[in-house]
């Protein structure tokens, strides 16, 4: 019996309550991803943002999740610790109603990529930076599911195919057959 697909799930731990505010992820972030790497600091660039509720005092570092096309209705409203903060304090979103996690010259969105590379990084750069451990990083394995496994299998089956139909005709051949065949 074959074993069960696995894939890696990395996490980035976040602990406010030792954060300092000191920014340093911020530009560890943007210097990773400027192009050449490290040419600037640009913070604005950045794909993490420590922000603070002013009217708690607490600081907190926010990773760039996906972009959103609108803004949303219904926000949440935390409460931690008796204390309350902003609808959208925590909201990863690249959105448009606020500057977060865009560009500054085209405006695109920054989404955290967790620092791929090759060679893969140890750690995040976010993380190597902090020296105070509020961020955390770990990875774990966990099952794919089935359906998952499956889809891979697929997908992996139609990459033969194709790789071993363009062996045999040419690229071009295959490329305009299938563009015949996709407007039938
Ligand atoms: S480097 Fe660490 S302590 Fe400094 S702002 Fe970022 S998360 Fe907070
Ligand atoms: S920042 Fe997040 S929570 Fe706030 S409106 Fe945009 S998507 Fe919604
Ligand atoms: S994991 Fe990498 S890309 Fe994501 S916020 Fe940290 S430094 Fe930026």
């Amino acid at each position: 019996m074959s074993k069960p697909a696995k894939k890696i799930i990395k996490e980035i731990k976040v602990d406010p309550s030792k954060c300092n505010g000191c920014r340093a992820c911020e530009k560890a972030c943007a210097a990773f991803h400027a192009i050449p790497k490290y040419s600037s600091f640009n913070p604005a660039r950045s794909r993490i943002k420590v922000v603070i509720d002013e009217r708690n005092d607490q600081w907190v570092p926010v990773r760039a999740g996906g972009y959103t096309q609108a803004e949303c209705n219904g926000r949440n409203h935390y409460v931690i610790d008796g204390k309350e903060y902003s609808e959208c304090a925590f909201c990863p979103a690249s959105c448009p109603s606020r500057s977060w996690f865009k560009e500054p010259d085209s405006g695109l969105p920054l989404k955290c990529d967790m620092c791929e590379d090759v060679p893969p990084l140890s750690e995040p750069m976010c993380v190597q930076i902090c020296a105070r451990d509020c961020l955390t990083y770990s990875e774990r394995e966990v099952a794919v599911a089935e359906e998952e496994t499956q889809e891979a299998d697929n997908q992996m089956e139609l990459k033969t195919a194709y790789e071993s139909l363009v062996k045999k005709h040419g690229q071009k051949k295959v490329v305009d057959t299938f563009s015949r065949l996709s407007k039938r």
